[in-house]
């Protein structure tokens, strides 16, 4: 927690992350003299954040009250994927309380994407769990401007391009509203409840249909000038590479990504190099990224030099961004990140053998936790700031 946020905002994350606490322990986890935090709580209670929770057991002398986040409070958290919306709402401590996902098609355009996302927080309503909404927070999959809460010239987001997401939110449910690229709100959620928990400096990497990663530099996202820092996909290791989706060649991304795999997948079926794709192919007319994960369990050694070339290559450029940044952890996930240990394995031993010796000194590389709710997860967190901070 930072020390410099306002009073209000740091009691309420306190509530929201820890629950229940009482007065007298709120005081000293603060450092706040009892009459000016009384008066903070009295006036937080009054605008429907905060209410009381029972009595504390004794810590000796007069028992205090206990206080906690008014049950009430319900935050919209919205990831809109590529081919997908997964939609929460949640509690003051961003448990979920309803949850729904379906395929949907990104490039449909913001009118289409955001009626269906307004008609599923509607079913949500409808189905109890909330009367109204304190703020809604969304992921899309392109850089934004966090400022002005809207997608920027966004590559694979026809329509989209400076599109008031955040006002047109904030219009339909009378809430603050906050937008950002998918990559960042799955940092924040891996950092509020997943392996990166407390972790300042860390970088979430990923690898999906394209590839992305998410910067937490001294415990805040860093973002860029134009909202598009950590966009990696882009960065080139082939010069005699594929033609890219962005024109250039030889990005990271044109060589191992979800699309870039299955196309690798499909060749080793066809040109014999792999049974276990080839059997695949046959049974199902097409090969995906999954079936190069299952080939690679069954022993298929293509598919297993298929990951592991993808893992070298994210491995080379990682090791570049950890000798630039000096993180103190490395997060993989994305939907590629069930292609599992031999992933991790080769992304790990080319990071290791290629970074500064004191960067990688004490470096974990990991996979996510919180695995295909990340994203939903730093949504709902990055509402609750959003509300907690209104809350003045
Ligand atoms: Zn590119």
């Amino acid at each position: 927690m930072r020390t410099d946020d306002p009073l209000h905002v740091r009691l309420l994350r306190l509530l929201r992350d820890e629950g229940a606490v009482s007065r007298a322990e709120l005081g000293d986890r603060l450092q706040m003299p009892r009459p000016r935090l009384l008066a903070e709580l009295e006036r937080l209670v009054n605008l429907g954040y905060v209410a009381e929770a029972g009595l504390a057991a004794s810590r000796g002398g007069r028992r205090s009250t206990l206080v906690e986040l008014n049950p009430r409070l319900r935050f919209a958290a919205v990831d809109l994927g590529a081919s997908s919306i997964d939609v929460e709402v949640v509690n003051g401590r961003l448990e979920p309380v309803a949850a729904y996902g379906e395929a949907a098609d990104i490039r449909s355009g913001p009118k289409v994407i955001l009626q269906r996302v307004n008609e599923l927080l509607h079913k949500a309503k409808v189905d109890g769990a909330y009367e109204r909404l304190d703020a809604v927070g969304v992921g899309v999959p392109g850089p934004v401007s966090f400022r002005d809460g809207l997608p920027v010239s966004p590559p694979i987001m026809p329509g989209w391009d400076r599109f008031p997401v955040r006002e047109l939110l904030t219009r339909e449910h009378g809430c603050p509203a906050v937008v950002d690229n998918d990559v960042n709100i799955m940092a924040i959620g891996e950092r509020h409840g997943g392996v990166a928990h407390s972790v300042d400096d860390f970088l979430f990497v990923k690898i999906g249909t394209g590839i992305g990663c998410g910067i937490y530099l001294s415990g805040e996202v860093y973002r860029g000038t134009d909202g598009c820092a950590g966009d990696i996909g882009h960065i080139q290791v082939d010069s005699h590479g594929p033609m890219c989706s962005c024109g250039n060649v030889g990005c990271l991304e044109a060589l191992f990504s979800g699309a870039a795999l299955a196309k690798d997948a499909a060749a080793a079926a066809r040109n014999g190099t792999s049974a276990a794709l080839a059997e695949r192919l046959a049974a199902n007319g097409t090969v995906t990224a999954l079936d190069v994960a299952e080939g690679a369990v069954e022993g298929d050694v293509a598919c297993i030099q298929l990951i592991r070339d993808g893992g070298r290559r994210v491995g080379g450029v990682l090791a570049g961004l950890v000798s630039f940044a000096n993180p103190s952890m490395i997060v993989i996930g994305g939907g590629l990140a069930q292609l599992g240990h031999i992933l991790l394995a080769e992304i790990r031993s080319v990071v290791y053998r290629r970074s500064l010796p004191l960067a990688t000194g004490n470096l974990p590389v990991v996979l996510s936790e919180l695995g295909p709710r990340a994203g939903v997860a730093g949504a709902a967190v990055l509402a609750s700031d959003v509300a907690f901070g209104e809350a003045s």
